[in-house]
């Protein structure tokens, strides 16, 4: 089996960065499989190359090692998104001729009043399909004014998976609705797109990943529908939050892996706590200093009851949040 950590380089790598990576590299050293890293800097715009050193400095000043991906190579690279346009590109090209994607017009201002109208099924905001229908007349004509988005066209589908943590799930997909963008009209590539992709080329077979990504699985195999390819298993992990309940991320100031290790934590501390908060091992486990080691971590249970839930609360980092 293979798994993979797959972050986007937009901010300094934090807690909840380092817990979704854990919980993957765990799983895969519990089977012995190959552990993969991909940086996900599609984002031209908030995704920054030195971002990304820094994050992979990060990951190895934890002790985390991986198996394939940037620095360490392997046969299914680059392993930076910005280096694969091309094949984004070409996939968009192929499914355009074939009919499978549609060009949408719609401007922004459309697309917030749709978004601002109340939401279907799931609470999500969903399309209203108007490009879908255009003839071809009118999209020469529109062509003449505004560079396109493209959409994929949706058949209604339904798909049950069972997810590690969250159990028995259903997704469906509605024609129209949720047509969804893989190519942005600014030239940007959708993450779905991108992310299906990479995990088909590089040959990932489990996923895990934050439980916040959990609506994003049903478009997701859409696209391993329409590649031909098998979807991988899924888990999505419940988010770390602090005591007052707000998710670790990088938009609400959350604490970064440097602010840590500037105030006295060494990776083996920051790893020892974070599994203890998450029930992963035991106290006598971690012992007096609550440290652990990667290789003390196969033991931890992946399986455990915490982890079946949306957040594990974080009150072990004796740091101002
Ligand atoms: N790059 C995404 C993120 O950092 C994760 C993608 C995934 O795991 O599917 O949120």
């Amino acid at each position: 089996m293979k798994g993979r950590f797959a972050p986007s380089p937009t901010g300094h790598i934090h807690l909840g960065n380092v817990w979704i990576a854990m919980l993957a590299w765990l799983s895969v050293q519990q089977q012995q499989g190959t552990f993969l890293v991909r940086m996900e800097d599609i984002d031209t715009q908030r995704a920054k190359r030195s971002l990304g050193e820094e994050l992979l400095d990060d990951l190895e000043w934890l002790g985390l090692t991986w198996d394939e991906g940037p620095r360490v190579g392997g046969a299914a690279g680059p392993y930076w998104q910005s280096e694969r346009y091309s094949l984004y590109e070409a996939q968009v090209q192929a499914w355009a001729k074939e009919g499978i994607l549609y060009p949408c017009y719609c401007n922004r201002a459309r697309l917030q009043s749709i978004s601002s109208a109340p939401h279907g099924h799931e609470g999500i905001a969903h399309y209203d399909g108007h490009c879908r229908h255009l003839s071809e007349m009118e999209c020469q004509q529109l062509r003449l004014q505004k560079v396109p988005s493209w959409r994929m066209k949706i058949a209604n589908r339904e798909y049950d998976f069972t997810d590690r943590w969250q159990g028995t799930q259903h997704a469906q997909l509605w024609p129209g609705a949720d047509d969804f963008i893989v190519k942005r009209a600014d030239g940007m590539f959708a993450y779905n797109l991108a992310v299906v992709m990479d995990d088909i080329a590089m040959g990932v077979t489990e996923v895990i990943r934050g439980y916040d990504l959990l609506p994003a699985v049903g478009a997701q195999l859409w696209l391993y529908e329409s590649l031909g390819a098998p979807a991988p298993t899924y888990g999505h992990a419940p988010l770390v939050v602090d005591e007052k309940g707000y998710r670790l991320s990088k938009r609400q100031q959350s604490i970064t892996l440097r602010e840590l290790r500037q105030s006295g934590y060494s990776g083996a501390m920051i790893l020892g706590r974070l599994a203890l908060a998450a029930g992963l091992v035991t106290t006598k486990q971690v012992g007096p200093f609550e440290t652990l080691t990667w290789s003390a971590l196969v033991k931890g249970n992946i399986e455990n009851l915490s982890l079946k839930q949306q957040q594990v609360k974080l009150t072990n980092f004796d740091i101002v949040i």
